[in-house]
């Protein structure tokens, strides 16, 4: 393909809007444009890439029983009202009317389709194992789409159901699809984990996702021997193990803390550090959303310095939404205060305290008076206040222990897959049976399973570039080889030695792109840079009188002068790409 066939434009500037650098890269090279907040055009290199790594993603798969099909991305509201999912999935569905009347949205995923596709056809259990699959455009109606492809509102996903009969198979299911995930990201030569996770607006039960690491990543992962997991998510160990002495009980004393408002403030203001300090937070669960406030509000105590996990609070309290927390008004009605002075002593109105597990076995509490500008001193469980429960509320950190006492390490990393096991949580909603071997209707057991194909590459990118530009993996590069001819295609002596290159690359499989711009060499060699294929090949006059041609490795920079007539025999140029 030469560069006079397709439209791409380079750009020198930092496009306006961009942050970090694969979503600059991508602008810059011209591979993508942006069409509208977060839609965009891919250009024919960009997807030549997603093609290949489309056809990587399927080979896997195949080798696994997934089998390809390809669903609407259209889709009606009366299956989204059976799952319960048409005004539940986070706002991120987009919805519209037909001519007809009648509501319709564009899938951000396929759970209800597929099922719905499936029904009538998985009748008895003969008809399982199956593992259907899909490459296809999603739509998102993402509050704030960011960083390019990385948070886009359309996007391309590889996303795969798998149906069995009972927990041992649909395990076996997940499996495959873990082993399958695990050869793709291990070809892609990229560094990733793999980490517990929350299972979202999908629901189920079991999930992992797969990371590409990278310091732009939106999400933290702590990683240890015995567990890794999503920051969101990932337990942390009783503080009781790590307690020794437990000291005096002693008496409760007031004292004045005049404009303090924030915990760091006030750790400030007495000379300790925040961690030694006691944080009282008041939710309200939005499942009670009709409640007064004593029946929908709550508080969780925790250390200064740690930070409450809307999951982690939803999963203990086992709530169906994550709660809120409480408005300034709320917690004036509580505590009788404006937030700064509030403590769990004497609150206006009774609400259940809840104590996060770092807490155990602390006693002397400094917490808020709920008084303006008081706070008090030994503050004691049971004596000044009542727990409701101990639970693990908090965000885990790197200094925190594994559940086996080992350290964590702490990752930044872009969600690139994510597995499900669902169980029959949509079968049932949906009525997805069949029959057993003794002909008893049971619900069929699922898994689901997302790849973000359009932002894996863009994480590929942000994990694999240089000042220069992008450094692509061979797998997925948009071509192989990128031909700079440093003298123009007229003259006879290029041509000729251009198509000799060509046939040589042809019978080594390699693909090529030529940029046959009539731009300066100077020019031509930092576009090549940016687009950044792993290998360069330059084809000038110079070199030719000599016979020779120059290639240039992409990742490390090297030079190699090189005879035609060597390429032609047994020199493969692919022994620069390892
Ligand atoms: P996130 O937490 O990043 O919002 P998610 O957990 O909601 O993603 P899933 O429902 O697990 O996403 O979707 C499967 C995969 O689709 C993700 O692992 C990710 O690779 C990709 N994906 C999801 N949302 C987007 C998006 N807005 N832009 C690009 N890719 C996305
Ligand atoms: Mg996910």
């Amino acid at each position: 393909m030469k560069w006079s066939e397709i439209y791409l434009k380079t750009l020198k500037e930092v496009p306006s809007g961009a942050h970090i650098s694969s979503h600059i890269l991508l602008l810059r090279s011209g591979l993508i444009s942006m069409s509208s907040q977060g839609i965009y055009v891919y250009n024919t290199l960009f997807l030549r890439s997603l093609q290949k790594l489309s056809n990587l993603i399927k080979k896997e798969l195949e080798k696994n029983q997934a089998r390809e099909i390809l669903m609407p991305m259209v889709q009606s509201k009366e299956i989204w009202e059976e799952s319960g999912r048409w005004n539940k999935f986070e706002g991120l569905l987009l919805k519209m009317e037909s001519r007809t009347g009648a509501k319709l949205c564009l899938g951000p995923t396929h759970e209800e389709l597929i099922i719905n596709f499936v029904k009538p056809g998985l009748s008895s259990w003969r008809d399982m194992p199956l593992n259907l699959y899909q490459i296809q455009t999603k739509y998102r109606d993402e509050i704030r789409p960011r960083f390019g492809l990385m948070r886009a509102r359309e996007f391309l996903m590889k996303d795969a159901y798998s149906f069995d009969t009972c927990f041992e198979t649909a395990f076996q299911s997940y499996q495959k699809m873990f082993q399958a995930y695990q050869n793709i990201f291990n070809q892609l030569e990229v560094d990733y984990v793999v980490v517990k996770a929350d299972s979202g607006a999908i629901g189920g039960n079991h999930s992992e996702e797969f990371h590409i690491l990278a310091k732009a990543g939106e999400d933290e992962l702590l990683v240890s021997q015995d567990m890794s997991a999503n920051i969101e998510i990932c337990p942390r160990q009783d503080a009781k193990k790590t307690q020794s002495s437990t000291p005096e009980l002693k008496k409760m004393e007031k004292f004045a803390t005049p404009h303090i408002k924030t915990i760091d403030q006030l750790a400030h203001f007495l000379s300790i550090e925040s961690k030694e300090l006691i944080k009282i937070l008041f939710f309200i669960n939005q499942d009670q959303n009709q409640a007064s406030l004593k029946n929908k509000a709550f508080a969780v105590l925790c250390l200064g310095d740690d930070e409450v996990s809307l999951f982690k609070v939803k999963k203990e309290l086992c709530l169906k939404e994550q709660p809120i927390l409480a408005d300034k008004e709320a917690v004036y009605k509580i505590t009788g205060v404006e937030p700064g002075s509030c403590g769990p002593h004497k609150l206006k109105i009774e609400v259940p305290i809840y104590l996060d597990n770092y807490l155990k076995g602390k006693r002397n509490f400094i917490t808020g008076a709920n008084e303006e500008g008081f706070h008090f001193k030994n503050v004691n469980i049971d004596r000044d206040f009542k727990v409701k429960a101990f639970g693990d509320f908090c965000f885990a950190r790197e200094r925190d222990l594994s559940p086996q006492g080992f350290s964590f390490k702490k990752y930044r990393g872009i969600e690139v897959g994510h597995l499900f096991y669902l169980g029959d949580e949509y079968s049932k909603k949906m009525g997805l049976s069949y029959l057993d071997k003794k002909g008893k209707k049971q619900f069929v057991k699922m898994g689901c399973y997302g790849l973000g194909v359009t932002r894996t590459l863009q994480a590929i990118i942000e994990q694999k570039h240089d000042d220069k530009g992008i450094l692509w993996p061979f797998c997925i590069a948009p071509f192989a080889v990128h031909i700079c001819l440093i003298d123009g295609e007229e003259n006879s002596r290029i041509s000729k030695a251009q198509e000799k290159l060509i046939s040589i690359l042809d019978k080594q499989s390699l693909d090529y792109f030529i940029d046959n711009r009539k731009e300066r060499p100077g020019v031509k060699f930092k576009d090549a840079d940016l687009i950044g294929l792993p290998l360069r090949v330059n084809l000038g006059l110079r070199d030719l009188e000599n016979n020779q041609i120059e290639i240039f490795v992409r990742k490390t920079g090297e030079k190699h002068k090189v005879n035609l007539s060597d390429l032609e025999s047994n020199f493969f140029l692919t022994k620069f790409l390892n």
